[in-house]
C-alpha cells in the first residue's frame, strides 16, 4: 500500500465532497471537492512539466488557499514540497534555491491554479513510501546557514494521526486558521488536524483582531502564536462570551509566559493548551486534552516519542515517528545533531519532572557565559518577568571587555534601571543579575512569534564596549 500522505488525508475527507473546506473572510467557501480536484489537477500539471518523484517544487507567496492546493498537489505528484517564508528577500531566496534545486519555483499559486482549470487531473496520488521525502522545511536559521529539515511521508502522517488523537478531533469541530503556511505550525499541525477529520477550517490571510473575534464566534479550535494571545488579551473586547464556541485553545513555537496563560483563564475561564514543536519533528510534547494543563509546562512527550535530557547540560534529545531524518545536503551538520543511538539533540535546554512533564528553560545556543560562569536567560527572565512594571523580558550576552560576554536585558513594560538590577540581585547570583536593562516599546519577533534576540544582539553589540 502506497504511503503517499495525500492519500491518508483524501481518506479522511467528508463523504458529501460539496461539504466546505475553506471558509473565507468574504464569506465564500471552497468544497472539499474543490480542493481535492485542483490538488489533482495541479499534480497533473507538474508531471507534464517534467516534475518527477523526489524532485522539489517551491513556493513562496501570501497565504491563500491555493497554497494549499498546490501543497496537496505536490504530494500526489510523489514531490516535495519546498515552502519560503513571504517575507525572504532575493537574495535569501536565492541561497533557498540554489540549495533545494527545485524543478519548480511558484510564486502566484492562485494563477497557477487557475492555469489548470478544465486541463486533466492525475487519476490518484503516484505511490510513496513511508520514508519517501515529502517536504523540506528550511528552520528559521538565527545562526549560521538555513538548514533543511528533511520530512518524510511517513513522518507527517505519524504525527498528524497523533495530534488528531491527542487533540480529540472530530468532524464537528470548526478550526480558525490565522498562522503563516510556510512553517510546520499552520501548514502541518494545523492543516493536518483539520482536514484528517474532514472540517471546516474558518481561513485568515493573517491574524487581525477583527477577523479573528468573528472567526471564534464560528469556530471550535484555534491554533495559535503566543503574540495571538497577547493580543486578544489587549483587546477590551475580548472576553468569556467571545470564546464561548471554542473547545480548545492551542499555542506553541514559542514559550506562552505564565501570565499569558493566568491572563487568558481569569479573562475566559479557558486554559490554553501549551504544546512544543520544531521543524525537525513537528509536534514532540503536548499538554493534555483532558487532565491538567500546567502554565510553563509543555506536557508530556507524544505517543511513540522517546524523550530524554544529556544530564549535564539539560539539552531535550529525541527520538520517534516524527523526527526528521537529515538536513538536506548536510551530512557534517546531520551527524554532528544525532547521537550514536538515535537521537536528534534539540539545542533546547529542559528537564522532566517526575510526573514526566516536560519544562523548557532556553536555548543551549542562547546560553550566556559571562566571566567564565554559564547564564540561562531563561532563568534571569522569569525573575524580571515578576517584577512590578515589566511586562516581557528578553535576556541576552553582550560582547564585555572584561567578563568576555555580559548579561543585559531588553524589556518591555516600565521601569527604574538600577531598582530593577538591585531587586533581580535579591534573588540571583551577581552573575546571573543583568548589568543594563534597556525599555524598548516592543520587543521584535518573526512571524511566529519568537523573539528574534540575534537582531538585539546586533542592536546592543556596543552596549559594553568603551
Ligand atoms: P521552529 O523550527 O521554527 O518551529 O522552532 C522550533 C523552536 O521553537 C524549538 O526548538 C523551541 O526552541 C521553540 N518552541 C516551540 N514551541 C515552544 C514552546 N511551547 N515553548 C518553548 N519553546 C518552544
Amino acid at each position: 500500500m502506497s504511503a503517499n500522505l495525500f492519500d491518508l488525508l483524501a481518506s479522511r475527507f467528508p463523504a458529501d465532497r460539496s461539504a466546505p473546506c475553506f471558509i473565507l473572510p468574504d464569506g465564500n467557501q471552497i468544497s472539499y471537492g474543490a480542493l481535492e480536484s485542483a490538488a489533482a489537477r495541479v499534480a497533473a500539471r507538474l508531471v507534464a512539466d517534467g516534475v518527477r518523484p523526489g524532485d522539489r517544487v517551491a513556493l513562496q507567496a501570501e497565504k491563500s488557499p491555493e497554497v494549499i492546493m498546490v501543497y496537496l498537489g505536490v504530494l500526489m505528484a510523489g514531490a516535495v514540497f519546498v515552502p519560503l517564508n513571504a517575507a525572504y528577500t532575493r537574495s535569501e531566496v536565492d541561497y533557498f534555491l540554489g540549495d533545494a534545486e527545485p524543478k519548480i519555483f511558484i510564486t502566484d499559486p492562485p494563477a497557477f491554479v487557475r492555469e489548470t482549470e478544465g486541463h486533466d487531473m492525475l487519476a490518484r496520488a503516484i505511490p510513496r513510501e513511508a520514508g519517501d521525502l515529502a517536504s523540506l522545511i528550511y528552520t528559521s536559521g538565527t545562526t549560521g546557514r538555513s538548514k533543511g529539515a528533511m520530512l518524510s511521508h511517513g513522518n507527517l502522517a505519524e504525527n498528524a494521526l497523533a495530534l488528531h488523537a491527542a487533540w480529540g478531533f472530530t468532524p464537528r469541530d470548526v478550526l480558525l486558521h490565522a498562522l503563516p503556511v510556510f512553517h510546520v505550525h499552520g501548514l502541518f499541525v494545523a492543516l493536518h488536524c483539520a482536514l484528517l477529520s474532514g472540517a471546516p477550517i474558518i481561513w485568515l490571510p493573517k491574524f487581525t483582531d477583527a477577523d479573528v473575534l468573528a472567526g471564534l464566534q464560528r469556530s471550535t479550535v484555534m491554533m495559535g502564536v503566543p503574540t495571538f494571545y497577547t493580543r486578544l488579551l489587549a483587546n477590551p473586547a475580548f472576553n468569556a462570551d467571545a470564546a464561548r464556541n471554542i473547545r480548545l485553545f492551542i499555542s506553541g513555537s514559542a514559550p506562552l509566559l505564565p501570565s499569558t496563560f493566568a491572563e487568558f483563564e481569569q479573562r475566559t475561564g479557558q486554559r490554553i493548551l501549551e504544546r512544543y514543536g520544531m521543524s525537525e519533528a513537528v509536534i514532540i510534547t503536548t499538554n493534555p486534552l483532558e487532565g491538567d494543563r500546567i502554565a510553563g509546562s509543555v506536557g508530556f512527550p507524544l505517543p511513540g516519542v522517546e524523550l530524554r535530557t544529556d544530564g549535564e547540560a539539560g539539552v531535550i534529545q529525541i527520538r520517534g515517528p516524527s523526527v526528521f531524518s537529515a538536513y538536506w545536503r548536510m551530512p557534517e551538520k546531520t551527524a554532528a545533531e544525532f547521537t550514536i543511538d538515535g537521537f536528534f539533540i534539540t539545542g533546547d535546554v529542559g528537564r522532566v519532572d517526575p510526573d514526566g512533564r516536560v519544562w523548557i528553560s532556553g536555548r543551549a545556543k542562547d546560553l550566556i557565559i559571562s566571566g567564565g560562569y554559564n547564564v540561562y536567560p531563561k532563568e534571569v527572565e522569569l525573575v524580571l518577568d515578576e517584577l512590578p512594571g515589566i511586562t516581557e523580558s528578553a535576556v541576552i550576552g553582550l560582547p564585555h571587555p572584561d567578563f568576555g560576554e555580559a548579561v543585559a536585558a531588553i524589556c518591555t513594560g516600565q521601569g527604574e534601571e538600577a531598582a530593577i538590577i538591585a531587586a533581580a540581585r535579591l534573588q540571583l547570583a551577581a552573575y546571573k543579575a543583568p548589568k543594563r536593562v534597556i525599555f524598548v516599546p516592543d520587543l521584535p519577533r518573526n512571524a511566529m512569534g519568537k523573539v528574534q534576540k540575534n537582531l538585539l544582539r546586533e542592536t546592543y553589540a556596543g552596549l559594553f564596549q568603551p
